[in-house]
């Protein structure tokens, strides 16, 4: 049993969060396999709609708007302009590319809300959240940062660490930090509305691990994958939690007016976001006279859902729960989540600009779209971490699609109309040559059909296994044997001596050209287009060409007819060569290394005039002694030794030094600082530190043979 028992899919790519741009980590997660996926059912006749759309919501956008220092619907815009533009010229084939900030999605994410509302599914909870008195809002998710309570990373977010993927809430983290002023937040109570997790662990276990729902089947679980089980079995082992579903944020979808209480909430991003799949539906489903409902209600659709391993708790736990809750929606038949792909040998990071960016890739390497697609198709983390390296993009272009897949296909068509001027040629059922193989073969509608028959049902099988990897393998087979079977019967020789054995093969060798012209459209659409072109045929748009071809192969049919005229060869793919490889390893080398963290550093103070800068006296003092403040954590008392002074200064550096390490240090010391009066002590001066972040300090220290009392300017 598999998804081929439906016949009608509704196929959701993740939709990518519009505060940065698309990298090739993002394209091999949730995009190409979907891709692959949608086409091969559309060749299949199958209803389907391939839905995607921009995640404008939820507090990254807006950091990232003050980042910028535009407004949250600036930085939407832009990126989701470029995701559209990007996923269009790779050739994603999405029947809608919608966006969340649209009208109609704010409007169904409400009446979805309402709906779990008024069936009384929220459970309302007043709590104490971390609250930016400076900034005066509350912190959730991405507006505070700190320290992991579960592998000690220090830039943890509020809803999730990115170092162990785990899933936090703001009050879990240790040090917490407002990502607005970089204070230390306090807590003050706020009302939300929780989804009760913890009610759905019995049923959501045996959905996920045995495939069953309401005690029947729901799905094929054998076709889940280990790792997507694995992690949500760990989550519901450990317990789920009530998870709140609003937030006190400015921008987002609001908590529907009509609920008391709604004034100032947000719903939360990850309620409204795979909400954006049916949004995204039913503006497609109006465009094209459809009706949404028969693709997310009627039980003979299947939902499946393609996203990167981060997202799994969301899709396979969360969203699902949303659904039943409602009632009225399909699960999921399969949450196939892919896993990550590194980069050159590391993990790919925005922040740190370790990344292969789309567009730019796009950019650097016209017309170069099924290069990249077979390249990420060949590496896809369907199981485990993979890896790009532009070194095995090269290898997989020149050794695979260059000297394999378009080095057999040109062959045929240049001896076509070296022989026969580009027409087909006619054939005798009873030819014998040399098959593929290798063996002697006589008659090839017999076995040479059945035999292509049934390679192409193995990429079938392996697509509908959700194992793409292994379907494109399947294809290059194919191209292989039609290699053999040209280069077994070497039709450039016998052509002189045995005429009907060369047509025969010709005839053979045009019918894979075909195959693979059918087949690979799945994955390399733009490829196949040219091929269509050479032979001469209608572009594939998946209508069923699948079933049509495999019907005829059983029947022992040609595919393509003999008297079809052929165009002129030109080559499908070209060789990639060195420089060109080096000049992007260069490039990525470069960017990495220009890349600066600005956030860690202080914005430049105002500008001050000469005479300020010299009204400041600064000499050089030796700590004579040192002893904690009474009562304090950060104070120090220290006597100073100016050569021809001393002096009491108080110090906020007990956090970074204990008291005896630092006497008989070398300091620079504010001379002419007016004193203050610090916990009952006069502080006369004050010690110049180097701050780094946090409690990093350190003494800005004249050489050690330097006199006390010295001037420093
Ligand atoms: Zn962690």
């Amino acid at each position: 049993m598999d998804v081929s028992v439906y016949n009608r899919f509704l196929i959701t790519s993740a939709l990518p969060y519009a505060n940065g741009p698309l990298h090739i980590g993002h394209l091999a997660g949730a995009y190409l396999s979907a891709d692959v996926f949608a086409r091969f059912m559309r060749l299949m006749d199958k209803d389907v709609a391939f839905i995607c759309g921009s995640d404008e919501h939820g507090a990254a956008i807006t950091m990232r708007a003050i980042k910028e220092g535009k407004t949250p619907q600036e930085i939407v815009d832009k990126y989701h302009s470029l995701f559209k533009d990007t996923f269009k010229k790779m050739g994603i084939s999405f029947d809608i590319y919608h966006r969340t900030s649209d009208a109609l999605h704010h409007e169904t994410s409400q009446e979805f809300f309402t709906n779990l509302y008024n069936k009384g599914v929220f459970e309302e909870k007043t709590t104490e959240q971390y609250f930016d008195k400076e900034a005066n809002q509350f912190l959730a998710d991405r507006y505070i940062k700190g320290t992991c309570p579960k592998c000690a990373y220090e830039e943890a977010y509020g809803d999730q660490c990115e170092n162990c993927g785990s899933s936090l809430a703001p009050t879990e983290l240790i040090n917490p930090v407002s990502m607005l002023t970089q204070s230390k937040p306090e807590l003050k109570s706020t009302t939300h509305w929780y989804l009760p997790l913890n009610k759905d662990e019995a049923w959501l276990k045996s959905f996920i691990e045995d495939g069953t729902l309401d005690g029947k089947e729901h799905h094929f679980a054998e076709q889940w994958k280990n790792h997507v089980i694995g992690q949500c079995k760990s989550w519901i082992d450990g317990g789920l939690n009530p998870r709140a579903m609003t937030r006190d944020l400015d921008w987002g979808v609001d908590v529907p007016k009509q609920i008391a209480g709604s004034e100032g909430k947000k719903l939360y991003v990850w309620l409204d976001a795979p909400i954006g799949y049916i949004s995204a539906t039913k503006a497609w489903a109006e465009k094209e006279g459809k009706d949404w409902k028969t693709y997310w209600q009627n039980e003979e659709s299947a939902l499946v859902h393609f996203i990167g391993k981060d997202n799994i708790v969301f899709h396979c736990i969360i969203f699902p729960s949303i659904l039943k809750a409602h009632g009225d929606y399909n699960l999921p038949v399969n949450v196939p989540a892919n896993q990550f792909m590194n980069l050159e040998g590391r993990k790919i990071s925005t922040s740190k600009n370790w990344a292969i960016w789309v567009h730019e890739y796009l950019e650097d390497m016209p017309g170069m779209e099924d290069e990249l697609r077979y390249s990420m198709i060949k590496n896809m983390p369907e199981l485990k971490d993979s890896e790009f390296t532009w070194k095995s993009f090269q290898d997989a272009n020149n050794n695979e699609l260059v000297n394999n897949l378009a080095n057999f296909i040109n062959r045929v068509v240049v001896l076509c109309h070296k022989f026969y001027e580009g027409l087909i040629p006619e054939y005798h059922e009873d030819q014998v040559f040399t098959g593929a193989d290798g063996a002697e073969d006589q008659g090839f509608m017999d076995s040479e059909m059945i035999d292509l028959h049934d390679d192409l049902d193995r990429v079938r099988e392996a697509i509908q296994a959700y194992d793409f990897r292994g379907g494109m393998k399947k294809i290059m087979e194919i191209s292989s044997k039609g290699n053999q079977l040209l280069q077994f019967n070497e039709p450039w020789k016998t052509i002189k001596t045995d005429e009907e054995r060369v047509k025969a093969v010709m005839h053979l060798a045009i019918q894979y050209v075909e195959a693979i012209r059918v087949a690979i459209h799945a994955y390399l659409p733009f490829s196949s287009d040219k091929i269509s072109k050479l032979l001469n045929k209608e572009i594939i748009t998946g209508k069923g060409e699948w079933n049509e071809m495999m019907m005829e192969l059983a029947l022992g049919e040609s595919l393509i007819p003999a008297g079809q005229q052929l165009s002129k060869a030109s080559h499908l793919f070209s060789r990639i060569d060195d420089k060109t490889i080096q000049e992007q390893i260069d490039k990525l080398e470069k960017s990495q290394a220009s890349t600066v963290d600005t956030s860690k550093f202080e914005a430049i103070k105002s500008e001050i005039n000469f005479d300020d800068f010299t009204k400041m006296d600064i000499r050089t003092a030796t700590i004579l002694e040192a002893e904690k403040v009474a009562k304090t954590d950060k104070l120090l008392k220290l006597t100073l030794d100016l050569g021809f002074e001393q002096r009491t200064v108080v110090s906020g550096i007990a956090l970074a030094y204990n008291p005896e390490e630092i006497i008989g240090k070398k300091v620079s010391l504010l001379a002419n600082l007016a004193p203050r009066k610090i916990r009952g002590i006069i502080s006369q001066g004050m010690i110049l530190m180097a701050s780094g972040e946090k409690e990093k300090l350190s003494f800005v220290s004249p050489e050690a043979d330097w006199e006390n009392g010295q001037s420093i300017q």
